[in-house]
């Protein structure tokens, strides 16, 4: 490709990044001033391809203000969805089934850790039953009804949870 010498001479329409060099042949960044393969000089200077890159980004700043003058392409969008448990069950590993319970068992645990505040000893007694009794709460929802549940799941499912 013929270089100009001022950066306003930049083909902007060119959505190209990559250019073939007329020395090697092989591809290179259009905007850095030597090929990248063989150094042959694209352009007088760095501060010129410099201003032709912002000239050419500025041209259709949408996609082109993502790159750097260093790529080769511009980035493709893609939308990566990802079925992690299909993914896991592809692999062989095995996901617990999501739970809210955690939080319960946590919500106890702050309330049996108010209780060990040297507070009056009633105050105390409360906070430690009532942390008590959300924690056991938590641990019986989470181990015995969610994990029964799971089994059940399982036992009718087949695989369903393997
Ligand atoms: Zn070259």
């Amino acid at each position: 490709m013929a270089k100009a010498k001022k950066p306003r001479y930049v083909d902007v329409s060119n959505p190209s990044l990559a250019v073939d060099c007329p020395r090697c042949g092989m591809t290179t960044a259009r905007f850095v001033d030597h090929c990248r393969n063989c150094g042959y000089k694209l352009w007088p200077s760095s501060v010129m391809a410099s201003a032709a890159f912002k000239a050419w980004r500025a041209a259709d700043p949408e996609p082109r203000s993502k790159v750097s003058r260093f790529d080769l392409e511009l980035p493709v969008e893609e939308e990566a969805v990802v079925d992690y448990e299909a993914r896991a069950h592809e692999l062989g590993i095995h996901i617990f089934p999501n739970s809210n319970w955690p939080f319960t068992i946590c919500l106890g645990a702050l309330f049996l850790g108010l209780a060990a505040i040297p507070l009056a000893g009633a105050v105390r007694i409360a906070l430690a039953v009532i942390g008590g009794v959300i924690f056991l709460v938590g641990v019986v929802g989470w181990v015995w009804v969610e994990d029964q549940k799971m089994y059940e799941a399982s036992a009718a499912g087949g695989e369903a949870e393997h």
